[in-house]
């Protein structure tokens, strides 16, 4: 049976004046219900650009050049913006790091929370509102009578986050995308905000894609965690494997990077020098101008996702592994 979600080769260019840049290229992954894949990468790695890609709000003109998304086996990369009406919002969630940006300030958020179940769900605007107090107690907001009632500017960050994510599921999608959803927040309110966001998964079978530059939020939620470089995916695996026994070179210094507590910081591994841009892509593998066991291969010809074990990792040094174990 095909995944809930399905992202296959999914190329992402923006057309320049000196020439198009591939922004995404090559980006295959799968999310099965009731899962949560991690994205995590540097800024401007493209994992933002995926999600965007997702829920069909890529900025123009930046647009999808080739391969295909799949919504339970329903191509979503090509529907009009009519079209899009009836998926996003029903069908996929969405969550974004700031929640003022998807709050109405001149509405309370009972207001927003019944037009959305209206809009999408064939209930009366009475059944909706016992829909919206219950979604705003689902995700942990006191006294929620009350507070449905109330504006957005009257929520601290945590509580209007809480109010984003019932937004997000007042339709029972089947995915939600979330966007880096608890960068903004206290660490206290990340962790509550990151519980529920696993709570709802695992009772509701709702896929979650959670793009995160935070290692902390990708070991506490996900269950695989996909690795993102220059627009690429590098590794893709679960996450514990990922995390502990990474594959490839980038998520190795990632990984390095992370302080331990109660590890001395000379285990701190820094990568040297940064991700290079899009308008300056290397030939060959994009991460050989900062790995130090590139070989004059890596310099040439770009590796594709090979299996290492659990995981799989764009990096000929697995293949190279893969010949040592066969010869
Ligand atoms: Fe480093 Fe070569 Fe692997 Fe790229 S393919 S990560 S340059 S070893
Ligand atoms: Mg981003």
């Amino acid at each position: 049976m095909a995944a809930l979600l399905e992202v296959d080769r999914l190329r992402v260019e923006f057309p320049t004046r000196h020439g198009k840049l591939l922004a995404l290229d090559d980006v295959s992954f799968h999310i099965e219900a009731g899962e949560i894949l991690g994205v995590v990468g540097e800024s401007g790695a493209g994992k933002s650009l995926t999600g965007a890609a997702i829920i069909g709000l890529l900025e123009p003109p930046g647009r999808v050049a080739g391969g295909e998304i799949r919504l339970e086996g329903e191509r979503i990369d090509n529907l009009t913006e009519a079209q899009w009406r009836h998926v996003r919002g029903r069908r996929i969630g969405a969550i974004f790091q700031d929640p003022l940006t998807s709050l109405n300030p001149l509405y309370t958020v009972g207001q927003q929370l019944v037009e959305t179940i209206v809009t999408h769900l064939p209930l009366s605007a009475a059944e909706a509102r016992v829909r919206a107090v219950d979604l705003l107690r689902k995700t942990g907001i006191p006294a929620p009578e009350a507070r449905v009632d109330q504006y957005p500017h009257q929520f601290s960050g945590g509580m209007r986050q809480r109010v984003v994510i019932a937004l997000a599921l007042a339709a029972e999608p089947r995915l939600i995308v979330a966007d880096e959803p608890t960068t903004a927040l206290d660490v206290s309110i990340q962790a509550q905000i990151i519980a529920l966001l696993r709570q709802l998964a695992k009772e509701q079978g709702t896929a979650v894609m959670l793009v995160t530059h935070d290692m902390g939020v990708i070991a506490e939620t996900c269950d695989r965690v996909a690795v993102m470089y220059a627009g690429r995916v590098v590794e893709i695996g679960p996450v514990q494997q990922v995390l502990h026994a990474p594959a490839h070179p980038y998520t190795q210094g990632l990984m390095g990077a992370i302080p331990v507590m109660g590890e001395s910081r000379d285990r701190l591994l820094q990568i040297d020098g940064s991700m290079p841009r899009l308008n300056a892509m290397p030939e060959g593998c994009a991460f050989h101008p900062r790995c130090d066991r590139a070989t004059e291969h890596c310099r040439q010809a770009r590796p594709t996702l090979l299996r290492a074990g659990p995981t799989s990792a764009a990096c000929w040094l697995l293949r190279d592994a893969q010949a040592e174990v066969a010869a």
